[in-house]
């Protein structure tokens, strides 16, 4: 058999230059109908295969010639403009393959297929093309992109848009109560929590939030980060039994919630269903919303307050940006496994941490909420408050019906 030009030479360079590239095409690119872990660039798929299989000319000139060829076609531009100077150049590259195999179009397979990439680039070669793959995701991606296009054309562009829309919008219907915005138009995107572990110290015994380190924006332009406030209880008042902190409020209890929660056991955010409805759960203005105030300010926004001798030091946050970072937010709880209390200085060291996650000790705090404004760019953050709680738990009870209907 006569050797193929990629036996001979390939332009590596140039094509690992445009496959790099490739990755940062996000409108029209393959890889944005699925997921795929292995994907190779449509580049290098198109080019190698070109390279396979046409034979390498003797010549140096022609050699040299069918290596620009390659190199032509190595860009995204290449096949992402349809324009009658690339259909002629695929025209006639589709003729060069052709030539090479008796005038028919040979036959290609890829048997681990995967995303499709190399199907797809020997297809657009003109090749008679198989593809197969053992996980049926592979093939479900394969047929979306080698065989349902070309079959179906702008019907499918339809129906795909329409379903699409109808997922969206039952979506919503569906999920907009658990993403309530904030007064001035704000939508939550996301919630950082943090696991937390009670400090060993039985002077202190607050509950650790376990953070590396406390950045929530880390741009040259943009710096976010939150401030871990250490707070102790000044308001003993025993006298004051208070229904709402008072509840389960057991030793080593390790949610550092507002009101009421106090779980002890179990997963580590471990809310019976139907807790707190009926009922105003919120008392009083509570951790996420308290804005550095001294702890003498008001009484009690936490449930360590207010109980007398169970009163324990807590943590609060506050958000800080730009210049008024005065503290190194790459510090935070836990450096090399040892963790340290923001409250006491007390470290515990990594086999006490896993003693106490896998005694139930280690609970959950939801810290922050990251907010999109729609008209506006970018990121916001505020402290979580007592009502993304409740949306929180709301969204539990709802998943949990869910599961019982499924
Ligand atoms: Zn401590």
């Amino acid at each position: 058999m006569e050797r193929r030009l990629i036996e001979e030479a390939f332009p590596i360079a140039e094509v690992s230059k445009e496959s790099r590239r490739e990755k940062n095409i996000r409108q029209g690119h393959i890889s944005t109908l699925h997921i795929w872990w292995a994907r190779r660039p449509l580049a290098a798929s198109r080019t190698t295969a070109f390279a396979a299989l046409v034979p390498a000319p003797k010549d140096q000139k022609e050699r040299e010639k069918l290596l620009e060829r390659v190199k032509n076609i190595a860009p995204w531009e290449f096949v992402s403009q349809n324009n009658e100077a690339n259909r002629k150049v695929l025209e006639e590259l589709r003729e060069l393959i052709r030539n090479a195999h008796g005038g028919r179009p040979p036959k290609v397979l890829d048997p681990f297929a995967g995303g499709g990439a190399i199907p797809l680039e020997a297809l657009r070669l003109g090749c008679e093309t198989y593809a197969l793959d053992y996980s049926p995701v592979a093939v479900l991606i394969l047929k979306c992109v080698l065989e349902y296009p070309q079959r179906y054309g702008k019907e499918l562009l339809e129906a795909v848009r329409k379903w699409g829309q109808w997922v969206l919008e039952e979506a919503r219907k569906e999920l907009a109560q658990f993403y309530p915005p904030d007064k001035d138009g704000a939508i939550p995107v996301g919630y950082i929590w943090a696991r937390t572990i009670p400090c060993q110290n039985p002077a202190c015994g607050a509950e650790i939030p376990l953070m590396r380190q406390t950045w929530l924006a880390k741009k040259a332009n943009r710096r976010i980060a939150l401030r871990m406030i250490p707070r102790k209880p000044s308001f003993p008042s025993p006298s004051v039994p208070s229904p709402l902190w008072g509840e389960g409020q057991a030793e080593g209890s390790p949610f550092l919630l507002p009101r009421g929660e106090g779980q002890v056991e179990g997963p580590p955010f471990p809310v019976p269903r139907g807790e707190g409805q009926g009922e105003s759960p919120f008392p009083s203005p509570h951790w996420g919303e308290v804005k550095g105030e001294g702890p003498s300010d008001f009484p009690s926004p936490h449930r360590g307050e207010g109980l007398g001798e169970g009163a324990k030091p807590w943590v609060d946050f506050e958000i800080v940006e730009g210049k008024a970072i005065d503290f190194d937010p790459e510090e935070g709880t836990v450096s090399r496994a040892r963790v340290r209390c923001p409250v006491c200085g007390a470290t515990i060291d990594d086999d006490t941490t896993r003693k106490l996650f896998q005694e139930g000790k280690a609970g959950q705090r939801m810290v922050a909420v990251v907010l999109h404004y729609p008209s506006r760019a970018g990121k916001f953050y505020r402290l979580a408050t007592a009502q993304d709680m409740e949306v929180f738990r709301a969204a539990e009870r709802a998943l949990e019906e869910k599961r019982q209907k499924l």
